[in-house]
Parts: structure tokens; C-alpha cells; sequence
């Protein structure tokens, strides 16, 4: 995928800002499964939200991209309640590139980027834009070449650059992913860590590695049981005591090379441990 210096002028991302007061979600009927969730960031600020299996990452980013209606507390994008928009405009604001798919399968890859557009004005001029976007946004993720492939057919990375090449292509403000490196192999790996820190809009990524966290991003929040453990800067947040409290492990900051990284280990009495199952 082309990122960063190695892209060439690309049209500049238009980043929003992204608050959440006081969130909270769960099922209808059931005990919250995330509450007390509070982070504002800026525009073209890059947040990873980290936590053990279970903490519900995933949950909280179904509630800023809208799938999940808040029970408590609201979200706001570019100072605008996330609930107050129509469904078409609020995608015009914030893109996610998800984990599962199940209904993509159908598509060729062309069809799966196309489909970023959908939220966007039609019209000849539109158009156009639209296919600028969608060539630009297959350029980046390195996909050109897989356009009449069916999108079931592609290897778990290949459906990946795919994924985020669609929602490159709806050219939202804020940016949300799950767990985006998943299925890389270690190149690609590297090139999408480059890639989020690349692009000009806000974004808003899960991930179980906090080396990764702490080169991707500007911003961490750590999710606990549904609770935010912390919010703020990567540095200064992501300490030993607070790794311990979150992950059940000893953590110790190595001081190896430019980028912050840890070693860990398990905690000595390992029958002490209380924490709650989360899987
Ligand atoms: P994470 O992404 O941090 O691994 P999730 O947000 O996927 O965690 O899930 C958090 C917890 O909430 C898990 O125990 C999961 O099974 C549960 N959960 C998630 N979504 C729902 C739902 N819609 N209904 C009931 N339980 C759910
Ligand atoms: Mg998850």
C-alpha cells in the first residue's frame, strides 16, 4: 500500500473532531457493557483504544460509528450529535473498517470500494469525484489489481486493504477500525502502522499490541470490564501500574530504540488472581 512521503499528493483529508461524554451501551435488559466511557480528541488525532478480550473495544466502537444508539451519554462528531444526523450523513462524517463482513462476500472488490460512495451526492460531478476517490483510495491500499475479484475470494489481508481502501473512498472525517492489523503479514503490518499515521483525518482503531498502540497512535484509552480504565496521551498513560491493573500482567517500559515498547510477564502468584473471565 502507498503511504505517507511515498504517496504522492493525495487530496487532503478533511479530519473532524470526536467526543464521547459519559457512554454507555448494552442490550436491552441487560447490565451495561461498556459505561462511563469520556474522551474528546481533536481534529487528526489518532486514538487506540486497548483492553484485555472481552473489555468491550468492540463495543464501544459500534457506538461511534453508529451501529450501537447510546443508553447513556452522547457522541459527538465535529461538535454535532452522532444521533442527530441521518443515517447517509453521519457516513459522510465517520467510515469504519470492520472485522466481519459477512455481507460483502457477493462483491468484487471494485463493487466493495464503489460502495463507499454510497453516501455521497450522485450527479455527473459526484460521479466523478466518486471515481477519483475510489481509483485514489485502491492506488493507496495497493488493490488496483484485485478490482474483478470477488472479495471471497481474496487472502485475509488482500480483504483487509480492501476494506480500508472502501472506506478511504467514502473520504469520512473520523476513521474507526477494528483491530486493523489482524491478518497482515509483518510488511503489511508495518505499512498500515505507517499508513494510519499518514492520513489527515481523525482515527479511531482497536489493537491488542501496546507497541503498536504506542507507534500508531497519539492517544490511548484503556477498557477494562466495560470501564475506562484511562484516557490521554500514549506516554505518560500507558504505564507499568496501569498495565498491571488493566491486563493482568507485569509490565516493564524497555528502553529500546526512538518508540516506546514494553516487556511483560505474569504476575508471580498467578492463583491470586481474581480477575473476571472475559471470554
Ligand atoms: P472486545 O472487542 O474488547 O474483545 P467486545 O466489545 O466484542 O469486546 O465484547 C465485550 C463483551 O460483551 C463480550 O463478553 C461479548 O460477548 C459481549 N457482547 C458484545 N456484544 C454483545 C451483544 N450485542 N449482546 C450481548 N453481549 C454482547
Ligand atoms: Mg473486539
Amino acid at each position: 500500500m502507498q503511504t505517507g512521503s511515498g504517496a504522492g499528493p493525495e487530496k487532503p483529508d478533511v479530519a473532524l473532531s470526536l467526543e464521547a461524554t459519559d457512554l454507555a451501551w448494552g442490550p436491552p435488559g441487560r447490565a451495561p457493557l461498556i459505561s462511563g466511557v469520556s474522551f474528546a480528541l481533536t481534529p487528526g488525532d489518532r486514538l487506540a483504544i486497548v483492553g484485555p478480550n472481552g473489555a468491550g473495544k468492540s463495543t464501544l466502537l459500534r457506538c461511534l460509528y453508529r451501529l450501537h444508539r447510546p443508553l447513556a451519554g452522547a457522541v459527538r462528531v465535529g461538535g454535532t450529535d452522532l444521533w442527530s444526523l441521518a443515517p447517509r450523513l453521519a457516513a459522510r462524517k465517520i467510515a469504519a473498517v470492520l472485522q466481519e463482513a459477512p455481507g460483502d462476500f457477493a462483491f468484487t472488490v471494485q463493487e466493495m470500494v464503489d460502495a463507499g460512495r454510497t453516501p455521497h451526492a450522485g450527479g455527473i460531478a459526484g460521479r466523478a469525484a466518486g471515481a477519483r476517490a475510489v481509483a485514489a483510495a485502491m492506488r493507496r491500499m495497493e488493490v488496483s489489481h484485485l478490482a474483478g475479484r470477488a472479495f471471497s475470494t481474496l487472502s485475509g489481508g488482500e480483504k483487509q486493504r480492501a476494506l480500508i481502501a472502501r472506506a478511504l473512498a467514502q473520504e469520512p472525517g473520523v476513521l474507526v477500525l477494528d483491530e486493523p492489523t489482524n491478518h497482515l503479514d509483518i510488511r503489511h503490518r508495518l505499512e498500515a502502522v505507517e499508513l494510519l499515521r499518514g492520513l489527515a483525518m481523525t482515527i479511531v482503531t482497536t489493537l491488542h499490541d501496546l507497541d503498536m498502540a504506542a507507534d500508531v497512535a497519539s492517544k490511548v484509552l484503556v477498557l477494562r470490564a466495560g470501564r475506562q480504565m484511562a484516557f490521554g496521551p500514549v506516554s505518560g498513560t500507558l504505564q507499568p501500574a496501569l498495565i498491571r491493573q488493566s491486563f493482568d500482567v507485569e509490565a516493564e517500559i524497555a528502553p529500546r530504540g526512538p518508540s516506546l515498547r514494553f516487556d511483560y510477564r505474569l504476575p508471580e502468584r498467578r492463583a491470586d488472581s481474581s480477575a473476571e473471565s472475559s471470554e
